[in-house]
């Protein structure tokens, strides 16, 4: 039997009536012939009462002890969900993580899967089980130990399970019906997009489009896992929701797929610091050390071997970054004359594989942007991305301006 993996976020589980609404769509997959294997996540809002439980009870946790506790919310719904599916006359049963097993490394909190042997659950298939529902976001350590794959985990656990049992589709279903070319709450001609390749969404992912974990859509690009996003709100047909795949089974590329923000940036801008090797070292090491996700970097070209350095970095890191800095200052490993810190920015990203062959992108961005009067303060470039830092205020005006300007409410 060809096998389908479903995956439920909390939304599409956060009731009886939900989990109902969601075997029912399992039931459909069933009757075509699928072997399902379905993965759920905590009910909504389950995994931050619990995450809140362990804080009040213990602020400096154990992580192990953390992870028993956080994983508990899928159980429920996987056993929850196979009892569902019992009641529907349909042949299923729940598995932990560690039952499967699913084996991670030791890194609570934050587990990488290290293997999935298919088996035990292909042994079930073939006695005649028609649904395996796995709770999602947990596995087992080479300890014996229940492990966590960090928040939003369970879209990576069916990713995985769509590689290990090489599923023919991998599909979650989650409360918005796709992905869009921009956010919809921003610009109203934002279009839900029928397919994205990988990369694509690996850049509208890690900027901010909270549709997918990051690390599923990497693991579904490693292993060419076909990913649909849908709603698990809407009745459904086999062409619902958004594609996730290949750039090869894309047939028309428009030069850029969707514009992407990112509202709390921050600019920071070392004023005169020595142009000399070893400086851009001597500046990150220690904002690394100090765990600032430091994102675009711009180095301005020197003047009496001294020169500028901006960087960006998320908004409620600047305090942390300056005291870094600052340190390193004292410690005689830096040299600059100040900070000048903007916290008031925001990012706007075009994306789109078409960039590689298409020219000009660059040219009708900032081109779009100067019509509207915005003024781009840094500016970087990726293979498939272009990105720009731009004062906070003009982020809705200018997300539409870039949606308007690329066409983005037509289909290529
Ligand atoms: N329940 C976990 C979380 O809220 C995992 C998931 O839903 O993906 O992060
Ligand atoms: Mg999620």
């Amino acid at each position: 039997m060809p096998i389908l993996v479903m995956k439920f976020g909390g939304t599409s589980v956060a009731t009886l009536d939900r989990i109902r609404r969601a075997a029912k769509r399992v039931g459909v997959e069933v009757a075509k012939g699928y072997d399902v294997i379905v993965i759920v996540s905590a009910m909504a809002g389950k995994t931050n009462e619990l995450v809140g439980l362990v804080e009040e009870t213990s602020p400096l946790f154990d992580a192990r002890e953390y992870d028993a506790v956080v994983s508990s919310g899928e159980n429920v719904t996987a056993g929850l969900m196979a009892l569902t599916l019992q009641e529907m006359d349909i042949p299923a049963r729940s598995w932990q993580g560690w039952q499967v097993p699913l084996m991670t490394t030791s890194a609570h909190s934050a587990a990488r899967i290290v293997d999935i042997p298919a088996d035990n659950i292909l042994r079930k298939f073939d006695e005649g089980m028609k649904v395996a529902v796995v709770a999602g976001f947990q596995g087992v350590s080479p300890e014996g130990r229940i492990t966590t794959l960090g928040r939003g985990g369970s879209d990576t656990t069916a990713v995985a399970f769509a590689a290990a049992f090489d599923a023919e589709r991998c599909d979650i279903y989650t409360d918005v019906d796709g992905v869009y070319t921009t956010d919809p709450r921003i610009c109203e001609k934002a279009r839900k997009l029928d397919k994205i390749a990988f990369e694509e969404m690996l850049e509208l992912a890690s900027l901010g489009a909270k549709v997918l974990q990051t690390r599923s859509v990497e693991l579904a690009m490693r292993y060419n896992v076909k990913l649909r996003v849908l709603s698990s709100f809407e009745e459904q047909s086999d062409e619902a929701g958004t594609l996730v795949c290949d750039e090869e089974e894309i047939m028309e590329l428009n030069a850029v797929s969707g514009v992407a923000h990112s509202r709390d940036e921050a600019k920071m801008t070392l004023i005169s610091v020595a142009d000399r090797p070893g400086i851009a070292a001597a500046i990150f090491m220690p904002l690394s050390e100090a765990g600032i996700n430091v994102d675009m970097i711009v180095q301005n070209i020197s003047e009496d071997g001294r020169t500028d350095m901006t960087f960006s970095c998320p908004t409620n890191q600047v305090a942390r970054a300056e005291e870094a800095l600052k340190k390193a200052k004292e410690a005689g490993e830096i040299n600059f004359r100040e900070i000048v810190t903007d916290s008031n920015v925001c990012k706007i990203s075009v994306v789109g594989i078409g960039m590689r062959s298409h020219t000009g992108v660059a040219a009708k961005m900032f081109k779009a942007l100067s019509d509207e009067g915005i003024n781009i303060k840094v500016i970087t470039t990726s293979e498939i991305k272009i990105s720009v830092l731009i004062d906070r205020k003009y982020m809705e005006l200018a997300v539409q301006a870039l949606h308007d300007a690329f066409e983005l409410d037509k289909a290529a």
